[in-house]
């Protein structure tokens, strides 16, 4: 997914919107569905805003009963990616004499901010990024899902078992007794 900036500083006042379907990461294809991406994109003087959602639906096993389970993901975004060459050129005019200095603590920078170069804004790895951190790393067929009895293995939302009946809490047969006699 690509931005032009030159398209986008044709009229700078204007947010210019977009709407993609992007296939998933190899590595996730069996599991999520085509992405879906809206977004808006602004030149702000420095490089460009990034405003949009994302929204995409998971697919694993509910992690309680190992059934296909299925969840929505859908999130939104904002970021400001920054044009390389225009930080780099204001530094040589303004800091002649320390250009060295300067480029040190740019590229420290650089682990906090999104820069790009050139004329175009590849959004492909931010995208990608952020779909993987939106992944949950569990999710259930349903929010009732009793799953399965840790003891036999039974499906406990198609069938009951007797299994750990015996241990019933000494309170709760104290009050079954109060209610018989009542
Ligand atoms: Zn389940
Ligand atoms: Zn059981």
């Amino acid at each position: 997914m690509k931005v032009e900036l030159n398209s986008l500083k044709s009229a700078p006042d204007q947010a210019k919107s977009f709407e993609v379907e992007l296939s998933p990461p190899e590595e996730l294809k069996e599991q999520v569905a085509p992405v879906h991406v809206k977004f808006t994109a602004k030149f702000t003087g420095d490089g460009v805003l990034v405003t949009g959602d994302l929204s995409t639906t998971y697919h694993d096993e509910c992690h309680r009963c190992l059934k296909p389970a299925e969840k929505q993901i859908e999130l939104d975004f904002q970021e400001e990616f920054l044009q390389k060459e225009k930080f780099y050129d204001q530094d040589k005019v303004q800091d002649d004499a320390n250009t060295n200095k300067k480029e040190v603590v740019l590229e420290e920078e650089e682990l906090s901010v999104d820069y790009f170069s050139g004329n175009e804004l590849d959004l492909t790895d931010f995208l990608r990024q952020l779909l993987i951190l939106a992944i949950p790393p569990k999710i259930v067929c349903k929010d009732s899902c009793p799953g399965l009895c840790p003891y036999c293995g039974k499906d406990l939302s198609k069938e009951k078992c007797n299994c750990g009946q015996e241990e019933v809490d000494p309170r709760l047969v104290k009050l079954r007794e109060l209610k018989k006699d009542l």
